[in-house]
């Protein structure tokens, strides 16, 4: 353990678009934010290929590019974004402490958390090849769909995400193909419904993936089985989506932080990003889990900021509100 304490204004958990936006803000209105990356710099969006849907970039750009750009536009303004990962945090006190690595220990006023939500995938090492190399495996039918147009694709999963996803391709794609393991949905009735009353969704049900097929650089199909047959057949896609739901990353929480049964955080105030604790304030997918998107990400992140900021004000009388922060 480290005997020096090391105290921020503002500290940010998480490199994604949330904490990136959260950072710009934070930077610009004289807090001083520590930016903890995370195992993943650049979070989720760093398995996208192109983000089309992003306003501002007219010609799309790579994931792992754009997040590229943000950390530099939150270190322009002052940002320390820093390696490192949050293991531990106690908010029962006055003092937010958090421990980097379980090793280095800060005392943060305000602390922004941004840790996202990991897509789950199936782990077969055919799914993470394609995944690995942007060839054709997508876990978010909204950013990647697009590239599909006109093409056949494999969706997997029976929950109300897989149905909207697939209900989303089936306008785009020329067929999708719907993966449901058990004999029945887990989703809602209405969405359910929705899905089998589209002309282009095929639902196999008591079918599972056995390989995501390509020829090394893209997906060309999927293997499926019967779990009851046991009989195997190749789907011709050039699309392989998987829907089994997210995790979001709040473990560490557990125990300060009101949760829901998935894990995503609780708004303490709904339309704020405060958390059941002062102070503390989250952005992004780690407490949404409904639009999960790089926008609405970002948008999250700089109503924490502005919260953090506002929460600093009212705290501390030498704390004054950066005027630049609402130009
Ligand atoms: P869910 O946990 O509800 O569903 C996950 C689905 O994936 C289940 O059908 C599950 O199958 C399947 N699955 C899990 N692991 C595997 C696997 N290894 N192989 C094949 N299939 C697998 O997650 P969602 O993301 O769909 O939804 C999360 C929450 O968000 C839910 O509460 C949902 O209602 C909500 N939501 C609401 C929406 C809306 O109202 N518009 C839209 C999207 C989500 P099985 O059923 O056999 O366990």
């Amino acid at each position: 353990m480290s005997d020096t304490i090391e105290k921020v204004k503002c500290l940010i958990i998480g490199s994604g678009p949330a904490g990136y936006t959260a950072a710009i803000y934070a930077s610009r209105a004289n807090m001083f934010p520590v930016l903890y990356q995370g195992a993943q710099p650049g979070g989720q969006l760093t398995t996208t290929n192109d983000v089309e849907n992003f306003p501002g970039y007219p010609d799309g750009i790579t994931g792992p590019e754009m997040m590229i750009q943000l950390q530099k536009q939150a270190e322009r303004f002052g940002t320390d974004v820093r390696h490192g990962w949050i293991t531990k945090v106690d908010f029962s006190g006055d003092v937010h402490k958090v421990w980097v690595n379980d090793e280095k220990e800060i005392h943060a006023s305000t602390v922004i958390i941004s840790t996202g939500a990991s897509a789950k995938y199936l782990g077969l090492p055919s799914e993470q090849k394609y995944l690995q190399l942007g060839g054709g495996v997508s876990a978010c039918a909204v950013c990647d769909g697009f590239f599909y147009r006109n093409q056949e694709v494999v969706i997997v999963g029976a929950g109300d995400s897989a149905c909207e996803e697939a209900h989303y391709l089936s306008k785009l794609c020329k067929k999708v193909t719907m993966l449901v393991r058990r004999d029945e949905f887990r989703a809602s009735k209405i969405m359910a419904s929705r899905v089998q009353n589209t002309e282009n969704i095929e639902i196999l049900f008591n079918t599972e993936t056995d390989e995501v097929l390509g020829d090394g650089q893209v997906v060309t199909g999927v293997r499926v089985f019967n779990n009851q047959t046991k009989e195997k057949h190749e789907i011709p896609a050039t699309g392989f989506f998987v829907a089994i739901g997210h995790k979001p990353n709040t473990d560490i929480f557990k125990g300060f932080l009101d949760l829901d049964e998935t894990g995503y955080i609780i708004n303490a105030q709904p339309g704020t990003s405060k958390t059941n604790i002062d102070g503390v304030f989250v952005s992004g997918d780690a407490a949404d889990h409904v639009y999960r998107q790089a926008i609405t990400a970002a948008g999250t992140g700089c109503m924490a900021a502005l919260d953090a900021e506002r929460y600093l004000a009212a705290k501390d009388a030498d704390f004054e509100v950066a005027t630049s922060t609402y130009n």
